[in-house]
């Protein structure tokens, strides 16, 4: 395999839900969940899935898992076709590509001891020989994620929330994955816990050089963990960047709202918020043109029948808006 090759190439994905109605059943309308995205991630590297919710990024996280079939596009691991695998070529594809979800407490069976947790996808993948082995390396798994050895014999409910999100990465890491998805995985957390849990994500990235897609409603919790931002709206990718440029001189206007709610460290520094009117808007039926019209402080004519594509307008900088320079703006003070 070319080591050019993105681990994970998004293309064009698309995932529609019908609803059904009527005495028959039929189909009456479609949730535009996800409607043509494309992205890439490579080795080692952090792209963080930004958008308010509802937008569709956690389904883009369950169609790259096949929790979902896709309505159309192609998602490619390691360059090759993973959305249309059969389940048994799809098996060790699976043991690649992990999940940490918002909620480790639901996703933690509270009727299993930390140790048989770990041991589920080491011994469901074929990668332990025995129980000496099976401790071994649970034992190693918890170190990876800084708990004590000592607590692989209690249960979740005996750990605290930051701790049982350790649990949960711990698992994810078991069965020698390439990349996580973090779904909200750090969003239930205070402040100083999320702290310690991206830290601890960002260590592990270093030391085993995961891929990471960070799907989160909150650009602050990504600015000091991410490679590079995707923003999405409506089920669309709006803005694609490097984290240097979409936080300091981002273009989309609806990426510029969003980092204005971003909290700035310095009282003193000067930043307009720009507040966001009515909701967004249904998925069933989206606004026609630029789907940001409805909210957007700069929509002109164009926007309301013209589709924005994503292109390019900055060295590895995309933005989906017909305008190309944004009036006003501000200025957000990038992370050290
Ligand atoms: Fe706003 Fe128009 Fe740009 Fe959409 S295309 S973000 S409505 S200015």
């Amino acid at each position: 395999m070319m080591t050019d090759t993105p681990l994970l190439q998004v293309k064009n994905l698309k995932k529609h839900f019908p609803i059904h109605g009527g005495l028959l059943g039929l189909v009456t309308a479609h949730v535009y969940a996800v409607d043509g995205i494309s992205f890439d991630i490579r080795r080692g590297e952090t792209l963080s899935l930004v958008g308010e919710s509802g937008c569709g990024k956690s389904t883009v996280g369950k169609a790259i898992l096949r929790l979902y079939p896709i309505t159309d596009g192609e998602v490619r691991l390691d360059g090759e076709r993973i959305d249309n695998m059969s389940p048994s070529k799809l098996r060790p594809m699976r043991r690649r590509v992990q999940v940490v979800f918002q909620d480790p407490f639901s996703s933690l069976n509270p009727r299993m001891k930390v140790r048989d947790i770990l041991a589920e996808p080491l011994i469901n993948f074929g990668l332990v020989s025995g129980k000496k082995d099976i401790d071994e390396k649970v034992e190693a798994l918890m170190d990876k994620v800084r708990l004590p050895r000592d607590s692989i014999r209690r249960y979740p409910h005996e750990f605290s929330g930051g701790q049982r999100q350790r649990i949960g990465i711990a698992r994810a890491l078991a069965p020698g994955s390439d990349l996580i998805i973090c779904d909200e995985a750090v969003s239930a957390l205070d402040v100083s816990v999320k702290a310690q849990i991206i830290n601890l994500l960002v260590d592990l990235q270093d030391e085993l050089g995961l891929a990471l897609l960070f799907i989160s409603h909150d650009l602050a919790t990504v600015e000091h963990l991410t490679h590079r931002v995707a923003v999405m709206y409506l089920g669309k990718i709006v803005e694609l960047a490097d984290r240097r440029t979409l936080f300091s001189s981002s273009h989309h206007p609806y990426t510029r709202a969003l980092l204005s709610a971003v909290p700035v460290p310095d009282p003193l520094a000067k930043r307009d918020r720009i507040v966001l009117t009515g909701d967004v808007p249904s998925p069933i039926n989206p606004p026609s043109g630029c789907r940001f019209h409805t909210r957007c402080p700069f929509a002109f004519d164009r926007c309301k029948t013209e589709e924005p594509q994503l292109r390019s307008v900055g060295d590895g900088h995309q933005s989906a808006c017909h305008l190309d320079h944004v009036p006003g703006g501000q200025v957000v003070p990038m992370a050290a």
